[in-house]
């Protein structure tokens, strides 16, 4: 079952707030504010799905508390509805121009309300399913290469400016081909499924990714990891996949299944495509040298 939807009701009149939060009840969590102040502090600590926004309040108007939502980027993405005594065309026009999903006026029809409430929630339960399915592998639901191109962009950003570490290991499986031909392929997907859901326990810290590369390739990334904390995070996924020992009798490497790793830290003057091609040429290194092990670039 899903958790309720969230509805922020932001209104300076009692009796409207009253109204609205019983109709709302049955259906949703519904979140009170009584003017824009204490809406843009709600929406930022609760980050409702939608908020039933009046547009005359006595601090802060409701269209400019939709800015100001806007400009945040926590609360950037929440759907708005204005339910406002202002009924001119103008009023509604301006409304809808800064963003809002919809506009109601008041006195409003409670059927109409929760109808459009209705509709715009599932439009955002939509939006929400696309997001995911388009950052997200099917196979191992770990954010997939997309996502990690995205991530590493912005976090080689903030890695520049603020003068942080910056890491990234990529881990291949070891002989998997020759898994796949031992044990067949849905074998081969439900240990590629395990060795991902070990990698992704393993990398802990916010700001952490563990996505899938592609085909048995994995990625992570570490903000604010220099080499030696990302090099033993490496290691404690080897360790786990140790101990989780997935039987692989067709290996030449060893009797359970191993990965080989290539890592490196963020040098001066690189960009993403060289970071990512040292830790791609470790890998390569690392599988060169006999497989089941790591290979981190060292610092110059
Ligand atoms: P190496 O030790 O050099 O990495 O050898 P390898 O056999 O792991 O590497 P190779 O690149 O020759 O083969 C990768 C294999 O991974 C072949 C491919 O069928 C398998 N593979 C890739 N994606 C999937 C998948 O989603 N499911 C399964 N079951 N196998 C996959
Ligand atoms: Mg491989
Ligand atoms: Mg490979």
């Amino acid at each position: 079952m899903n958790p309720l939807q969230k509805v922020l009701v932001a209104d300076d009149d009692p009796t409207n707030r009253a109204v609205l939060a019983e109709l709302l009840k049955p259906e949703y969590t519904v979140l009170l504010a009584k003017d824009g102040t204490q809406a843009l502090e709600r929406a930022a600590r609760h980050v409702p799905d939608l908020v039933l926004l009046d547009v005359m309040m006595p601090d802060l108007d409701g269209f400019e508390v939709l800015r100001r939502l806007r400009a945040d980027p926590r609360t950037a993405d929440i759907a708005v509805i204005f339910v406002s005594g202002l009924g001119r065309p103008e009023d509604e026009a301006q409304g809808l121009k800064l963003g809002a999903a919809d506009y109601i006026a008041k006195p409003f029809n409670a059927t109409v309300v929760m109808a459009r409430v209705a509709l715009h929630l599932q439009m955002v339960r939509q939006r929400r399913m696309l997001e995911h399915l388009a950052h997200v592998d099917g196979l191992t639901e770990l954010a997939n290469r997309r996502r990690f191109d995205e991530v590493f962009a912005a976090e080689f950003v903030r890695a520049r400016k603020r003068a942080t570490p910056l890491s990234v290991a990529l881990l291949d499986i070891d002989a998997f081909k020759q898994y796949n031909d031992h044990y067949g392929h849905p074998a081969g997907d439900r240990a590629l499924r395990a060795v991902a859901r070990t990698a992704a326990a393993c990398v802990r810290r916010p700001g952490d990714l563990a996505a899938r590369y592609g085909g048995e390739e994995l990625v992570l990334l570490m903000p604010e990891a220099d080499a030696g904390v990302a090099r033993a995070v490496v290691d404690r996924v080897r360790d786990a996949l140790d101990r989780l020992a997935i039987g692989h009798e067709a290996s030449p490497v060893a009797p359970v299944l191993t990965v080989s790793a290539g890592g490196a830290t963020l040098l001066p003057g690189e960009d993403t495509t060289a970071l990512f091609a040292a830790a791609d040429a470790h890998l390569y290194r690392a599988k060169q040298a006999g497989r089941n092990r790591v290979v981190w670039r060292s610092a110059p």
